[in-house]
């Protein structure tokens, strides 16, 4: 143990932490040498200012313990950034960069003042110092390698349908099945009454192209996890499993429910290609897919890891500077990740009919008109607007702005989609089957959280006596199944289970009949 007393290794430890916790955290989502560029960066910049201060100061202790300082409130800047994110006013916000960044710059110099004057520079102050900055790395690495030898490989399908009452008709020209949705696309009626926005002509224009709009829908539940476990799998949550219980915040089961769901595996049955998009949203990532799309990356030179990590820094500033300048470094934007992701599978999904062979399954999730606030009315990148986005949590500031940022992502929505819906259609060799629907309404309690979007495109069939106005999620592929594909599924009764406790997702409560009020537009 002689070195942990003489030798700095502290400032060493206290950068590779870091990039250990971020990718253990994230590391569902990465591939495993993503850290490796990180942490060889972090280990040379730390030699190099260790060396610096060592030259300036002369002593091999002040130089040390003020590298390890430094570090620590160089990744430490934006996590404490964001706490600071509620103290704020309409118009101030000590989480901003304007007023954080010298705020931090006073921590430093006082950090350091009482290092170089009160922190004797002993053998047993290295070896505490080793010795904590040691300990913190075991979490990550126990994190790292224990998902590394759980998770070996994707996920095994087992099946949760019962196939036995599967009447194997000829596969004949089955149409192709878009289900499109949109997170936190409320209802019209709730919308007007909630924003003032007058959503009817887009639904006019639905149903002008032969949608059938579900004027009264309502999500079963209010969050997005459990609203596509449900939906995807054509059940309530109980019925899938004992999981879904108070208390219980692992997701996990929803997680493979919706990425091994009941609809997938029955039209994988039929010989249907399933098709999903690379989300950020692990819960709604789905690699193991037929076809899985992934996004690219509009700036290879920086891995997505290493934008996390520099996430953390305060070097994100200049990025972000650099961002609003160079077209290329668009992906350091604010939420541009977002706002790439959404631009592609919009540009993306007209072309699918003709680039994906049929029979296909095609699962499009898209994150608006859910927040951050990214997209002007006409599609221009907001992103980095502060009223928009900049506000506790990276919410709107205040209610004006939330008002303005959920219309905004509407009225882009609306003028694109009925284009695209229309090449969908009109490129399909077969007529598909699209539903376009949102996964729970906006923010609120159920009356708002609940109406949903919720529309049909059925081609060659007589639409009346299948769907209804108050049909909600859970029976969708119900109809489907059965009109199309002989399925034998009775259709449940529609009824909503909105999270009562927002820190408990599983605690829900049966909302009574009729309790939302529907003026169907
Ligand atoms: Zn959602």
């Amino acid at each position: 143990m002689r070195f942990m007393q003489r030798f700095h290794l502290h400032p060493f430890l206290i950068g590779i932490f870091p990039v250990l916790s971020l990718y253990a955290h994230n590391q569902s989502q990465l591939e495993p040498n993503a850290p490796w560029r990180s942490l060889a960066v972090v280990i040379g910049g730390t030699i190099s200012v260790f060396a610096i201060l060592y030259l300036w100061f002369r002593d091999w202790g002040k130089a040390g313990f003020v590298t390890s300082y430094m570090s620590l409130l160089f990744f430490l800047y934006n996590p404490a950034r964001e706490i600071l994110h509620n103290v704020h006013t309409s118009n101030f916000n000590l989480g901003w960069n304007r007023y954080f960044l010298p705020l931090w710059c006073l921590v430093l110099i006082w950090g350091v003042w009482v290092i170089l004057k009160k922190i004797p520079p002993r053998d047993t102050t290295i070896q505490l110092f080793n010795f904590i900055a040691l300990s913190t790395l075991v979490l990550p690495i126990v994190s790292i390698v224990s998902y590394s030898i759980s998770h070996p490989s994707a996920n095994v399908i087992q099946p949760i349908v019962d196939f036995t009452q599967r009447n194997n008709a000829a596969n004949g020209n089955r149409p192709d099945i878009y289900y499109i949705v949109l997170d936190m696309y409320g209802r019209s009626d709730t919308i007007e009454k909630e924003f003032g926005f007058d959503n009817s002509s887009f639904l006019e224009e639905l149903r002008r192209q032969g949608f059938y709009v579900a004027a009264c829908s309502t999500s079963n539940y209010s969050h997005t996890v459990m609203s596509m476990a449900s939906a995807l799998n054509m059940n309530f949550l109980p019925a899938l499993g004992n999981e879904f219980v108070p208390g219980n915040k692992d997701h996990s089961r929803a997680a493979t429910l919706i990425r091994n769901s009941a609809v997938r595996q029955y039209l994988h049955e039929y010989g249907y290609v399933f098709v999903s998009y690379a989300s950020f949203f692990p819960y709604i990532d789905i690699p193991d897919s037929d076809i899985y799309i992934k996004i690219p990356e509009r700036n290879d030179n920086i891995q997505p890891f290493e934008l996390l990590l520099i996430g953390q820094t305060p070097l994100k500033i200049a990025l972000d500077k650099i961002a609003a300048k160079t077209a290329e470094s668009e992906t350091i934007r604010l939420f541009g990740k977002n706002y790439d992701r959404t631009v592609f599978i919009l540009e993306d999904l007209p072309q699918l009919p003709t680039k994906v062979k049929s029979p296909k399954f095609v699962y499009a999730h898209l994150f608006i008109p859910h927040p951050p606030y990214v997209f002007g009315p006409n599609g221009e990148y907001v992103g980095n607007d502060e009223r928009l986005n900049g506000g506790p949590y990276r919410d709107p500031v205040d209610e004006a702005a939330y008002h303005e940022g959920y219309t905004n992502h509407l009225r882009y929505l609306n003028s694109v989609l009925p284009q695209i819906l229309n090449q969908i259609i009109s490129q399909s060799e077969t007529e598909p089957i699209i539903i376009i629907q949102g996964d729970h309404g906006f923010w609120g309690d159920a009356d708002k959280r609940l109406p949903i979007l919720n529309a049909y495109y059925l081609p060659e069939k007589d639409v009346s006596g299948l769907l209804y106005p108050t049909i909600t999620p859970v029976n969708s592929f119900r109809v489907i199944l059965n009109t199309y594909f002989n399925g034998e599924f009775d259709l449940l009764p529609d009824e909503n289970y909105p999270t009562v406790n927002q820190k408990d997702y599983y605690d829900v409560q049966r909302l009574a009949q009729d309790a939302i009020e529907c003026k169907p537009k």
